[in-house]
């Protein structure tokens, strides 16, 4: 706290780890946050309140955010007026467990109840007493509504559902945040209406698994979809994640008509053998994912398509693995989130036989990336001499005069600025494609 000019000045530093939806819910707690007075600070050491957003899905990040609750410690004994809590996916599946074993936390609020920061830090600053609220996360629907602090003007993520019903045999997430639960149409169009009234041109919709979106009512996603692409001054419409078993020909005919309806698919496939697929619990075979991709790119030619990629999951044999490679070729994605398996407890996958050596995961590993980026680059490559039109999102991080922006297809360009302001639409002609990012001179 800080006494400036008279008036009273109360800090909160939020930590933030994992996912997009992780990143969204940070949104939500910082506009509670402002709303109840905090200004945000980089400082920990002069922090009223810190906040940690956590993120269970690798036992890595939950090692990680232990690291931390024990940095956070001294800081308490330094100053015991400091507020400390815990959010997110490990607060929703430890809930009380996390006090006891580190008392210096003053509350764990789960993932359903990001709407009651605000009452909790209030109560918190008047008697200083513990609160645990994890709620239920089977069933429980978020409150809308709460004020929201956005990282970017220019861009809003937006959550449309909560949850998972598939059980991935490596994955915590339907453990932790529950069955699907979808917010409803007029909820989201409401939230999509003032952003864009705001300033924003881009909104993503964002759901562990978009395309079962409305849970099997009449609010199916591509309706969803439609109505988002209808918002007034919206200029660019994406989602994410989507399942490839629920993604369907009316999703696929909704981008391909869209006007504003970005033409990029993430479309996770996570391995490219039948014997794998299914001991993932992935519900889908190669063969129809094969076919659902010739779908996509019949559909909409110029489709961008990203995915997901695990290696070493338990039994994985040298045949599979040359299956995947194989599979990469065939499907040519623009690029691909690499992930070496780890076992995540209270998973499936955690005890299955056959786990795969370390070294071997990581020898894998590198095959994978090094045949992804060939392609990769090819495909960029393929787009030397065109012109295409990005968004302007600001300048690079080493560059003041580079400034970056994003296609349709989500391909970040790098470019020479003149006068362009970020939010602008520009043209630009594609000099250098790299592996990663495109050069440009605008026309
Ligand atoms: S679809 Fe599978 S990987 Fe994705 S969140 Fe659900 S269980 Fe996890």
């Amino acid at each position: 706290m800080k006494i400036i000019d008279g008036k009273v000045h109360r800090f909160v530093k939020l930590i933030v780890y994992g996912c997009q939806m992780n990143r969204s819910d940070a949104e939500r707690m910082d506009g509670q946050l402002q709303e109840i007075g905090y200004e945000a600070t980089e400082d920990m050491e002069t922090a009223d309140l810190i906040l940690i957003n956590t993120c269970c899905v690798r036992e890595t990040a939950e090692d990680r955010v232990y690291g931390k609750i024990g940095e956070i410690k001294h800081l308490k004994e330094k100053n015991p007026h400091l507020i400390f809590g815990i959010t997110g996916c490990m607060a929703q599946k430890e809930g009380e467990k996390l006090i006891k074993r580190a008392p210096h936390i003053d509350f764990v609020l789960g993932t359903n109840r990001v709407h009651e920061l605000a009452r909790i830090v209030r109560e918190i600053e008047a008697e200083h007493t513990h609160h645990v609220n994890v709620g239920a996360a089977e069933t429980e629907l978020p409150a809308g509504g709460a004020p929201v602090v956005r990282e970017s003007k220019l861009t809003a993520w937006v959550p449309i559902m909560y949850g998972c019903d598939n059980f991935c045999t490596y994955c915590i997430v339907p453990h932790v945040r529950g069955r699907e639960r979808s917010r409803s149409m007029e909820d989201i169009l409401r939230e999509v209406e003032s952003v864009v009234a705001e300033g924003c041109q881009e909104v993503t919709l964002l759901g562990q698994n978009v395309n079962s979106y409305g849970n099997g009512s009449e609010e199916s996603f591509a309706e969803l979809l439609r109505q988002v692409d209808r918002v007034k001054g919206i200029s660019r419409v994406r989602f994410m994640t989507s399942h490839p078993k629920d993604l369907s020909n009316e999703v696929i005919e909704a981008i391909r008509d869209g006007e504003h309806i970005c033409e990029h698919i993430h479309l996770p496939v996570q391995y490219g053998s039948n014997a794998i697929l299914k001991r993932m619990n992935r519900k889908y075979t190669v063969e129809a994912y094969r076919a659902l991709v010739k779908r996509i790119r019949e559909a909409i030619p110029n489709v961008s398509l990203t995915t997901d990629l695990i290696v070493g999951f338990p039994g994985e044999t040298e045949e599979d693995f040359s299956a995947m490679l194989d599979f990469l070729r065939e499907m040519r994605y623009d690029s691909a989130y690499t992930f070496i398996y780890s076992k995540r407890s209270g998973t499936p996958a955690a005890t299955m036989e056959n786990q795969v050596e370390d070294s071997v995961k990581h020898e894998r590993l590198a095959k994978l990336m090094e045949v992804q980026n060939e392609i990769s680059r090819e495909i960029n490559e393929s787009l030397k001499g065109k012109i295409l039109e990005i968004l302007v999102e600001g300048p690079s991080k080493n560059d003041e005069t580079v400034w970056t922006g994003r296609t349709r297809t989500n391909k970040m360009v790098l470019f020479q600025r003149r006068e362009e302001q970020a939010g602008d639409f520009i043209q630009v002609k594609i000099t250098q494609p790299q592996t990663w990012v495109l050069k440009g001179e605008q026309v």
